[in-house]
């Protein structure tokens, strides 16, 4: 890591970002309080907390007694609607386009789909279309707009302006994805895999600075991750870590994977891996309970919840199908407990929803785990939740990083 020096304006930024997420984290305090949390003199928060008054970026909330005779201390609090971020969800055939204020609320969030043969360009253009239409019609200002986060499907570049490979989402390879998106739209664009993002989002909203390792684990369509240490996501080498999903489980035969290679994690154990697995037993000897209820539908409505159930109700064809995936899965994450030593493994997705799905993974988990290992493993609390805000939440937090000032203010 290159060592670098702090100069007056990166170290002013510091402690207005520490000031700003101390305030987002535990909300309105007096400025002494944010002195002696912050470890700075009440000079300098009296200066810092003026200049962000000024801007709008802070207001002056209720008044408390000091308890000195008749004196009062007045407390300053976050502005959350002092700014605004837009984003961008991209996943497999559907975007997401949303705008938050600071303190995570929606203002809007649209789902758009993306047709399977677009050019990356021709999709990127239309979002960025989108994005700006629903900027106007919801009367933000630009000067209010603090930026656009992008959150996309695979594999970014370490310095997050380039799509290296996103599995199918955008059809071009190496696509520099957040430099167009600037480029169509005039604001600065910061840009992460949508897992990572995801994760991002969960970490901002809990509050989360705990020391150690986390891993978030997200089953949707298919199986993604990602880890952080002491709060900070790790991207690996070459940006792929905690690409879970990608192991191989199956030496030899296994089925196709959208990453290119055959006999991923992702391909048994995915919520979509489960369906396609009970469509190819789907008979009246393998599956007899899924067979009982689905012969005479249409078999590609089949939806996981289907397979548990009929599993959960002793259909053995069921049963093998969600066995092997959870114990594919499980056993993953057991690798993940001995590597990472991780403090909680988070679980993000519909399928955690499933109680009978839920209690077979945390009971396989346990098994062959020794105790020793202190990792909680719990669905996350905003399930279903973030994909509306993640994406904006990346130039939200950005702009806390950087002490409240936009881009090429100082
Ligand atoms: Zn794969």
């Amino acid at each position: 890591m290159p060592i670098v020096g702090n100069n007056m304006v990166s170290v002013k930024r510091k402690n207005r970002s520490a000031a700003l997420r101390l305030l987002q984290e535990e909300g309105s305090m007096s400025r002494k309080r944010l002195a002696e949390k912050l470890g700075l003199t009440p000079a300098a928060i009296t200066k810092i907390a003026g200049e962000m008054l000024a801007e709008g970026l802070l207001r002056e909330g209720d008044t408390l007694p000091t308890g000195s005779a008749g004196r009062r201390e007045i407390l300053v609090e976050l502005n959350p609607h002092s700014f605004c971020a837009l984003g961008i969800l991209i996943n497999l055939r559907q975007a997401i386009i949303s705008a938050v204020w600071l303190d995570s609320t929606v203002i809007y969030s649209k789902e758009i789909s993306i047709p399977a043969s677009a050019p990356a360009e021709e999709t990127v253009k239309m979002l960025s279309r989108v994005l700006l239409e629903l900027a106007e019609e919801y009367k933000l200002p630009k000067e209010k707009i603090v930026g656009i986060g992008v959150a996309v499907r695979g594999i970014c570049s370490s310095d997050g302006r380039v799509v290296i490979d996103s599995f199918g989402a955008l059809s071009e390879k190496r696509y520099p994805l957040c430099r167009r998106i600037e480029e169509l739209t005039g604001y600065p664009a910061v840009m992460a895999n949508n897992v990572r993002a995801l994760f991002a989002a969960q970490m901002f909203l809990a509050h989360d600075k705990s020391a150690g390792a986390q891993f978030f684990l997200r089953c949707e369509y298919g199986i993604g991750a990602s880890l952080s240490i002491n709060g900070q996501i790790w991207h690996g080498v070459s940006e792929q870590c905690s690409e879970i999903g990608h192991i191989p489980v199956i030496p030899r035969g296994g089925k196709p994977c959208s990453c290119g290679k055959s006999g991923c994690l992702e391909t048994v154990a995915s919520p979509m891996a489960i369906c396609e697995d009970a469509r190819i037993a789907f008979s009246e000897e393998k599956t007899p309970l899924l067979w009982a209820r689905w012969k005479e539908r249409d078999l590609s409505a089949l939806q996981p919840e289907d397979v548990l159930e009929a599993a959960r109700n002793g259909d053995l064809g069921a049963c093998e199908i969600v066995d092997r995936a959870v114990n594919t899965l499980a056993s993953a994450l057991k690798s993940v407990i001995y590597l990472v030593d991780p403090g909680k493994i988070v679980l993000y997705g519909k399928l955690f929803d499933n109680p009978y799905y839920l209690s077979r993974l945390l009971s396989e988990m346990r098994e062959g785990v020794d105790s020793r290992h202190e990792v909680s493993v719990e669905k996350s609390a905003y399930n279903h939740r973030l994909e509306n805000k993640a994406a904006a939440l990346l130039a939200v937090d950005l702009f806390f990083r950087d002490g409240g000032e936009l881009c090429g203010t100082s």
